[in-house]
């Protein structure tokens, strides 16, 4: 399997710094899944991560997407802006975000000085000075944890959760909200036993207001195809409601507030 993700990325960021720009993939005006309320989700280009179920292949690769000004992005908020009412905003999604986490913290500052609320849905695997930086200008984390045991992790994304949990650590400690998104994998993050360490884990968490469950879909399957890439989890299924029911039911042990998406 080919992944030309992350090759090459430093040039490429540095370039869209001086440009004051985003590599965005794509841009949902009114969506109602990505944070709450109303909102503008901007989707960026790139990933570091390589999950078997991704969605979205075709926002891995750095090389991908447009250029974005932040001045577009912020005149494409203010025109929505009146329909985002009390709750709504706009989230940057992806792909990972945090790859281009120091145009992000330009982003939401200008976002900040229209009055519109700022969502950063990312997997928390970088964590450094400019993501600490971008954090305060985010009004909401969603942090999507792949699994809590790190072999599973590596397997489901090649990559460690280790700087995920400590985001999520760093998260808590500027106590700003934060939403976790678990993707519920027929097995492979569906087992009793771990969905009880996850919460275990996250239990004193107080900045954690809510878990959303996404159940595992194949919606993507068509793009891994037209990538050329393999899609390793074709015989796997979505999960049965049974399935979602208890993995929520464990959930509930330890979060204020379970949701399946
Ligand atoms: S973190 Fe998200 S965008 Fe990146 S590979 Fe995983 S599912 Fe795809």
């Amino acid at each position: 399997m080919k992944n030309t993700s992350i090759t090459g990325s430093g040039n490429l960021i540095a370039n869209l710094q001086k440009a004051e720009a985003l590599r965005v993939h794509s841009i949902e005006t009114f969506g109602t899944h990505d944070g709450p309320g109303i909102r503008l989700v901007i989707f960026v280009q790139g990933c570091q991560f390589h999950c078997l179920y991704c969605a979205n292949p075709d926002t891995i690769s750095i090389d991908g997407g447009t250029l974005m000004s932040l001045d577009q992005i912020v005149a494409k908020a203010k025109k929505q802006k009146p329909f985002f009412g009390k709750n709504g905003g706009v989230t940057i999604s992806g792909g990972e975000p945090l790859l281009q986490r120091a145009m992000l913290k330009e982003l939401f500052n200008k976002l900040h000085k229209e009055g519109i609320h700022t969502t950063l849905d990312t997997n928390g695997k970088v964590i450094d000075k400019q993501t600490k930086d971008l954090l305060e200008t985010t009004d909401l984390v969603m942090l999507d944890i792949k699994h809590i045991n790190n072999d599973w992790h590596h397997k489901i994304t090649r990559l460690s959760n280790v700087n995920t949990l400590k985001f999520a650590e760093y998260r808590e400690s500027t106590g700003k909200p934060m939403w976790l998104r678990y993707v519920l994998v027929p097995g492979y993050s569906d087992q009793e036993e771990y969905l009880h360490q996850l919460g275990d884990h996250f239990k004193n968490y107080k900045s954690i207001e809510k878990i959303e469950i996404l159940p595992y879909h194949k919606l993507g399957v068509h793009k891994w195809e037209a990538l050329g890439w393999k899609y390793e989890l074709e015989y796997v299924e979505s999960p049965e409601i049974t399935s979602l029911k208890k993995a929520s039911d464990i959930l509930q042990q330890y979060f204020r507030r379970v949701e399946v998406g």
